[in-house]
């Protein structure tokens, strides 16, 4: 038994008490159910549960586990879904939503500036089953129009795009796909529901890398797909229970715990990223900060519409080129060089010649991503402490 939802609660609220499960030994912080399978108590409860299988009943831990579950239950509540399916990884949702909704001869059409692995996938794996893909400029409403096509059965977008931080106007694009009866899926990793809630706006599917800001401190890699009942808690389920991209139940385990921070950690992410692209917009050896929060930035009042504040990722671009980046960034002290984000630890990147390494270098230059472009994913310490370490960094490079 699940304590229920009271539909009056906050982000927040849900965030700490939403789906947490009764137990026999009424456990107050939620147990791990290391276990791969569920035993019957006659033939006929077993035979009867596998013909008909019940997404609450626990069979299988490739179907369904309690730890994960609680999870999944409550990611829902916070994205106001109504049935979540937890993933090995975020790849592995984007790729189980893929193939769980489409079929050889569809169209998917997503946009430029998308997470590298994310492109691979359209690029390299759904063109082998004959999946065509059409990339559009996110920022404009008219090209997501002319994009569609009578076999499109999926719209994918990513919004802030890692890592320009340009954004989609999700209730705009919604709209068009309303029209046209194709369901848009949203990645959320880079605000969480926390900061910005695409059901809400129109989405159909939110898309999570939890291994981010959901487990907030870089130890478990994990993804979900939030939606509806149908579609998320009957037909992807029916794909994940097959195909087995599943969760395993200590993770799913970090992430529900995370979820209960995480509403003091993304306000807390946010304010320092703020001060970080504040101080960084009028540095002398920085060209340009993209980050959604600051009021030059191209979308600023779509960022003011559709989500609370401008997120805990900063890019901009330092003078120089690649030399002048890569010298900033071995200098830093309290910035781990890494390609993870949403950690309590800043986390700082070269995307030309890390996550876009592998694309071209004129498809790289088409989506805006410089050789002097760095990005950052402002962590929880002392801002103070960060800006005098990038402000010796940046003296020094
Ligand atoms: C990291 C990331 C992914 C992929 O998630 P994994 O958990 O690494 O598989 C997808 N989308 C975005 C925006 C990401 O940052």
């Amino acid at each position: 038994m699940t304590l229920p939802i009271d539909p009056d609660w906050s982000t927040a609220t849900l965030g700490v008490r939403a789906a947490a499960p009764e137990t026999l030994s009424r456990d107050h912080s939620l147990p791990i159910a290391l276990t791969s399978s569920f035993t019957f108590e006659s033939a006929a409860q077993a035979a009867a549960s596998f013909a008909d299988p019940d997404p609450d009943a626990f069979i299988y831990s490739r179907f369904t586990n309690p730890t994960v579950q609680a999870f999944e239950q409550r990611l829902a509540a916070m994205e106001g879904g109504e049935s979540c399916i937890a993933t090995a990884s975020g790849m592995a949702a984007i790729f189980t939503l893929c193939l769980a909704v489409m079929k050889t001869g569809d169209h998917l059409l997503t946009s430029r500036g998308l997470f590298g692995s994310t492109t691979q996938v359209f690029n390299n794996w759904l063109s082998r089953v004959g999946i065509s893909v059409t990339y559009v400029d996110m920022a404009d409403l008219q090209a997501w129009d002319a994009g569609f096509r009578d076999n499109t059965r999926l719209v994918f977008v990513e919004t802030p795009s890692n890592p320009l931080m340009q954004l989609v106007d999700i209730a705009g694009l919604s709209a068009l796909c309303k029209t046209r009866g194709v369901p848009l899926a949203v990645d959320n990793c880079f605000l969480t529901p926390i900061l910005q809630k695409p059901l809400a706006l129109g989405a159909d599917f939110v898309i999570h890398s939890a291994t981010k800001y959901l487990d907030g401190q870089g130890r478990c890699v994990g993804g979900a797909i939030v939606g509806d009942a149908q579609r998320v808690g009957k037909d992807i389920f029916g794909f994940m229970r097959n195909c087995g991209p599943c969760m395993s139940p200590f993770n799913a385990w970090v992430f529900f715990k995370g979820l209960e921070t995480l509403k003091v950690r993304m306000d807390a992410h946010a304010r320092h990223a703020n001060e970080v692209a504040l101080w960084l917009a009028q540095h002398p050896k920085v060209d340009t900060v993209h980050f959604p929060g600051l009021p030059q930035h191209p979308q600023y009042a779509l960022a003011q519409a559709q989500q609370r504040t401008g997120g805990g990722i900063v890019s901009f671009e330092v003078k120089g080129g690649r030399d002048t980046a890569w010298r900033f960034i071995d200098a830093t002290r309290l910035c781990s060089i890494t390609a993870n984000l949403g950690d309590a630890r800043t986390t700082v990147t070269h995307p030309a010649s890390t996550t876009h390494g592998r694309i071209s270098a004129e498809a790289r230059a088409a989506a805006g991503i410089t050789e002097g472009l760095v990005r950052i994913a402002v962590g929880l310490e002392d801002p103070v402490d960060l800006i005098a370490d990038l402000d010796r960094a940046l003296g020094g490079a």
